[in-house]
């Protein structure tokens, strides 16, 4: 996977800019508007000083894969910010789901009846109703998240009618080292089948993929942010 690494003297406003204007000009080449393309920056292991930078620089997006690293950093930004908006892009676990619906105002990784009904039930007792996605394993990987393509469907039913959440589209993280578009393909073929817009696909090394292949939502973190440390080993 190619990591752009920026060099160093570049500032997060300078990436940030740079990101904006290639996710335009994918969406030229893709014959799209660039308003119908979001950029949702990736800030797990971002430390809050740099996370004020890309707010100072106009970023309002970001995206934690964390529940407790959310809880940890958001909070105060937002005290000091208002009008941020928190997407949960990691996995999300059922006893999580309190702190989850408190913080976050988009859920991407709904992908079992299970944890359906824990937010549902959260949903309820909060009077807080993020926006969700489901999130799709549409590489079929052992070990990744996300429902197998031909559950998704009925998940998506199920979650619709049955937890009454608001389900407005699909993520999915395709496999490294691959061609991703048939795999953005087959998610936005799922999407339009169950009359969902939003389509949160693509990562640094492939945003502008994504976007020719429909992305409403964009999840960008190394290209603005910088490599990430390697996680500890254990
Ligand atoms: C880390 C992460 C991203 C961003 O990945 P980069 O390659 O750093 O852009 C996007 N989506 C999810 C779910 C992630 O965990």
């Amino acid at each position: 996977m190619t990591l752009h690494t920026p060099p160093p003297q570049d500032t997060c406003a300078d990436r940030l800019a740079a990101i904006r204007a290639a996710v335009a000009e994918a969406c030229r080449s893709a014959g799209r508007d660039p308003a119908s393309v979001t950029l949702v920056a990736a800030s797990k292991t971002v430390e809050p000083e740099r996370l004020a930078e890309a707010i100072a620089a106009g970023q309002t997006i970001f995206g934690e894969n964390r529940v407790q690293e959310g809880v940890a950093k958001w909070p105060a930004l937002r005290e000091a910010h208002p009008g941020l908006e928190l997407h949960l892009i990691g996995p999300l676990q059922s006893n999580k789901a309190r702190d989850a619906v408190a913080l976050f105002d988009v859920i991407q990784s709904v992908d079992r009846p299970s944890l359906c009904a824990a937010l549902a039930k959260e949903i309820a007792r909060q009077g807080r109703a993020p926006r969700c996605y489901v999130q799709v394993n549409i590489g079929r990987e052992p070990q990744k998240g996300g429902v197998m393509p031909d559950a998704a469907d009925a998940l998506i039913a199920e979650a619709r009618d049955r937890h009454c959440l608001d389900i407005v589209g699909l993520m999915c993280i395709p496999p490294v080292d691959v061609d991703p578009r048939p795999f953005f393909e087959e998610l936005a073929a799922m999407a339009a089948r169950n009359g969902l817009a939003g389509l949160s696909m693509g990562m640094s090394a492939d945003f502008a993929e994504a976007i020719a292949c429909g992305a409403t939502h964009v999840r960008v973190g190394s290209a603005i942010f910088g490599a990430r440390p390697a996680p500890a080993a254990g």
